[in-house]
């Protein structure tokens, strides 16, 4: 080849990336406010993430994996807030309470994804919580690759002079009104790709006061501040040619009767909601209700980021904003075979293709080696797989690839 037309393929090489980079504007902001059930949110009075449901989709949700099994996950803080940004239950992403001992960092954040792939795609985040940035995204950290996070306004609670900590935690309603209006500035100014905004106190005021007129009130607060944010990105989309995706949802409910704590695996515990200020088209949504860790690969999808295949196998959680192919993918071992099962939403007969691991290296920070077992047809929702004899109880891992996503789930076997 000579050299002008290398010349000239490295030119169109390079402006195909950067073409990739530049075409996608959208951006992404996600809310998380503490600890409120979706019976209490339909309680209380929230003008302003009604708007945004309204505009575009409000669906309640769960959170705590699947009950009884291995996926299944506490309804704790930390815990949901880590199933959030790495699209994962506690099984992977290992973190089991607010103590965040030892988070799994081979189940990759979204900021830690974003920033492999778009290295000069802006992060922030504003929070209530400096546990969110420091231990849970883990920045800087060599375990995260040394991640980092372009701006970040948190850690405001250790500053014991400027907010003196009282007995009912009130100091941390006045941070959630310095983040939230940080937040909006920020984006309405720079405008990141991807941001994360924590408030806290609603789950603080539940905590002393369980079901109340006081959580009411703090609930309804909460919500104003998430209008000062959702303004802020109206205002930036009218000053710019981006797409902002807007997401607000909370990290987990609370226990019956008092509604005051939190952490086990009731209904109401396990309930939670999503409102997005994108219409979603697919039925998948309006039909199912959808989990925590199906925000992540909507936020991939929205951002187009590509996914390393080990850590898209991973995902307990599918994209809301895009046709679903597959869902509720589940297995039971007979013998030495597997019965798998799951559901679908549409009509058509699609392909998936289904592989299987017998390993679980990326625990580790390893790989594992998928073998393509054969194809389905997705409408036939149900498949007998013959698996080979495995000595002590064990864990296999299923894959299905179809045209939309991938959708996995693990098979105790003996
Ligand atoms: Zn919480």
């Amino acid at each position: 080849m000579g050299k002008n037309i290398i010349r000239l393929l490295l030119i169109c090489i390079s402006f195909s990336v950067i073409g990739q980079e530049e075409k996608t504007k959208n951006k992404v902001v996600f809310i998380i406010v503490d600890g409120i059930s979706s019976d209490l949110y339909y309680k209380s009075n929230t003008p302003n993430i009604d708007a945004i449901g309204k505009e575009g989709a409000f669906t309640e949700a769960y959170v705590g994996g699947k009950r009884g099994t291995i996926t299944e996950t506490p309804t704790i803080s930390a815990v949901g807030y880590n199933s959030l940004i790495t699209g994962t239950w506690v099984n992977k992403h290992n973190v089991y309470g607010n103590d965040i001992r030892k988070p799994n960092y081979n189940y990759p954040t979204l900021f830690r994804v974003l920033k492999d792939a778009y290295p000069n795609k802006k992060t922030a985040i504003f929070s209530t919580w400096l546990d969110n940035r420091t231990k849970l995204v883990g920045e800087n950290l060599p375990e995260t690759n040394n991640v980092k996070v372009d701006y970040h306004f948190d850690g405001l609670e250790v500053d014991e002079k400027r907010f003196p900590h009282d007995q009912f935690k009130k100091y941390l309603k006045r941070i959630d009104a310095e983040v939230a209006r940080e937040a909006a500035n920020y984006i309405l100014d720079e405008g990141p790709d991807l941001s994360w905004v924590y408030l806290e106190h609603s789950d603080d005021v539940a905590h002393y006061y369980g079901e109340s007129k006081a959580f009411f009130d703090i609930v309804a607060y909460e919500d104003a501040l998430v209008g000062t944010i959702a303004n802020a990105i109206k205002l930036r989309e009218l000053k710019t040619d981006e797409n902002w995706l807007l997401i607000v949802t909370t990290d987990h409910g609370r226990m019956p009767l008092d509604g005051k704590h939190h952490g086990f695996q009731s209904d109401r515990e396990r309930s939670i909601w999503i409102a997005l200020n994108k219409p979603i088209t697919n039925t998948y949504l309006k039909n199912n209700r959808v989990a925590l860790v199906d925000i992540y690969p909507t936020i991939i999808d929205f951002l187009s980021i590509p996914l390393p295949k080990q850590t898209a196998y991973e995902l307990d959680g599918i994209p809301l904003n895009k046709q679903i192919d597959v869902f509720d993918l589940t297995g039971v071992a007979i013998d030495n075979k597997v019965k798998l099962n799951w559901l679908v939403e549409h009509k058509e007969h699609e392909k998936a293709k289904v592989y299987i691991s017998y390993t679980n290296n990326i625990k580790k920070g390893g790989t594992d080696e998928y073998k393509l077992i054969g194809e389905v047809d997705v409408q036939d929702k149900e498949y007998l797989l013959k698996i080979k004899p495995v000595k002590k109880t064990t864990y296999i891992k299923i894959v299905f690839v179809t045209k939309n996503h991938s959708i996995n789930t693990w098979v105790k076997i003996n």
